[in-house]
């Protein structure tokens, strides 16, 4: 079932479309319908699945916007993800006028979420523990919630939140939807839902037999930031003649097909939003070479008779194991060797650990190639081709002119073919290894340099401090800006390789909270 055929509020759809999903991922299309007629309901599923959107639709569509009571409570177990999913509803509620949705969680001042919550909130997100303390300094008034959401169930019972839960749950009005949302099912869970649920539906998206192609396949962790950067580095080393890369949604296909263009590749994009004749468009120039990048939905791959590419990418982990055997079926065929890469960011391990159990496949973990291994394999292949023409004998006219060139010169013929391989790899690539051999190793994470700025907590600055004179002193966007790591008296900051030279030269006589400080590259950790 898609979202259009759930019936939703037209808001909604408004605001799923605007986020590029093509298509409701299986726990979605399975639990949204349930869910959004008030039924209780248990899902088995897992980060990276969509289950987010599973509960925050329905949640959102019976949520009334004219009463300022709370009405809904998703319980959840970290702060992290208390922020992540709050996020997550309020992009789905972007166009439900009136819906105030509040994370709550431990760490922060209990004193503004008190005044948030006085401002009326209809949709709170918190940790069990501060929902507890909330409800005894009777800040949340729980007669009017109609739905709880149980996020991550497993994780809540593994960190000691059984009690709290249970006791939350008693304090509930009995008229109430309970949706709990588990990645395993241990017995405390089901005892939990035997409890609590009334005639839970139970969704489990089943899966059938699938059989993994024998290619090659690896994954790399990264961070969000750097996954274009992590893309370009390995379709420069491996080369494709023909690649696919898989997004998770229609924005992200747009995005990426943006980015790629302007680093000079040539990719198009392929999604449901597309035109026939636009679809034919993109699909000719693939087929007679002149695209070698194709950036696509899996909606909009699976209509497209491509078989025979060298490499899959998956710039997003898929939301369904199903999806993922799809996709890198699309590689290898014929006997001919194919290889398949994953980009992974965070916890979505948990859900490649998942498909590799199983679709038992094995997927390899490598580092993300350096520059250095880039540069290696570009010039190996320029020398491959070189020894071709120099095969072909045809280059008494060119070594003429060098030999003219180099009697009027003080240079070597070594020193001539060194700039002239450099000049044919491209100029970016030889200033990107210039930087890493000027700051040496800092500890980075790669793509970025480490800086070391000598002051800290005990200065009294916070994070915002410092990101605010990076960003601001050097001009570069604050989201740009990497890792930034505090202590007492020092902070390490993170940014791009590329704009580290820039940055330190703006921080040259830069104060930050009225202080001077000092900012130079960090040492190797
Ligand atoms: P979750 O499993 O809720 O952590 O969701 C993982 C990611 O998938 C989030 O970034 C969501 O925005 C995204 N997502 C959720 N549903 C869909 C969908 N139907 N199509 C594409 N992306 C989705």
């Amino acid at each position: 079932m898609n979202f259009e055929e759930m019936c939703l509020d037209p808001r909604i759809m408004r605001a799923v479309t605007e986020m590029g999903f093509e298509q409701a991922s299986p726990i979605q299309a399975q639990s949204i319908p349930i869910a959004v007629e008030g039924r209780d309901m248990i899902g088995q599923a897992q980060t990276g699945t969509g289950k987010t959107a599973a509960f925050g639709i329905p949640v959102l569509q019976r949520v009334d916007p004219h009463n300022k009571k709370l009405q809904a409570i998703v319980l959840c177990p970290t702060r992290e993800l208390a922020i992540q999913t709050a996020g997550e509803i309020r992009r789905l509620a972007k166009f439900m006028h009136g819906i105030k949705i509040l994370p709550i969680y431990g760490g922060q001042e209990i004193s503004k979420q008190i005044r948030s919550l006085k401002g009326g909130v209809q949709i709170i997100i918190g940790t069990p523990g501060r929902v507890m303390d909330h409800m005894r300094r009777h800040t949340l008034k729980l007669e009017q919630v109609g739905t709880i959401v149980l996020d991550e169930a497993d994780e809540m019972l593994n960190m000691g939140f059984r009690e709290d839960i249970e006791t939350i749950l008693n304090r509930l009005p009995q008229e109430r939807q309970t949706l709990l949302f588990s990645a395993t099912m241990p017995k405390p869970i089901l005892e939990i839902a035997k409890r609590y649920l009334q005639h839970p539906e139970i969704v489990k998206v089943v899966k059938k037999e699938l059989t993994v192609p024998k290619i090659e396949q690896y994954y790399y962790e990264v961070n969000p930031r750097r996954k274009n950067e992590v893309l370009s580095r390995l379709l420069d080393m491996y080369d494709p003649e023909l690649s696919l890369v898989f997004c998770n949604t229609k924005r992200k296909v747009d995005e990426l097909v943006a980015d790629l263009k302007g680093r000079g590749y040539f990719a198009e994009g392929l999604h449901g939003d597309m035109k026939q004749t636009q679809r034919d468009r993109v699909m000719n120039g693939f087929r007679n070479g002149r695209t070698d990048i194709l950036v696509a939905t899996d909606v909009a791959a699976r209509g497209i008779d491509v078989d025979d590419v060298e490499a899959v990418f998956n710039y997003d982990v898929p939301q369904d194991d199903e999806y993922y055997v799809h996709r890198i079926g699309r590689t290898g065929r014929a006997g001919r060797t194919g290889r398949a890469f994953t980009l992974v960011v965070g916890r979505e391990i948990y859900k490649l650990k998942d498909i590799q159990r199983y679709c038992k496949t094995r997927i390899k973990r490598q580092p993300i190639p350096s520059l250095d291994d880039v540069t290696e394999i570009k010039a190996g292949k320029l020398l491959e081709q070189a020894e071709g023409v120099m095969e072909s004998d045809r280059l008494n006219y060119t070594m003429d002119l060098i030999e003219e060139y180099l009697d009027a010169t003080e240079y070597s013929s070594l020193e001539l073919a060194a700039a002239l391989l450099q000049m044919q790899m491209g100029e970016e690539n030889t200033q990107a290894m210039q930087t890493e051999m000027e700051f040496g190793d800092t500890g980075a994470e790669p793509g970025m340099v480490r800086l070391f700025i000598n002051i800290g907590k005990k200065q009294r600055v916070r994070i915002g401090d410092i990101l605010g004179a990076v960003a601001g002193e050097s001009g570069i966007g604050g989201n740009l800006v990497g890792a930034i790591d505090m202590y007492d008296s020092f902070t390490f900051v993170e940014v791009p390789r590329e704009n580290a030279a820039q940055v330190l030269q703006a921080m040259k006589n830069v104060k930050i909270k009225g202080k001077s400080v000092n900012v130079e590259p960090a040492k190797g950790k």
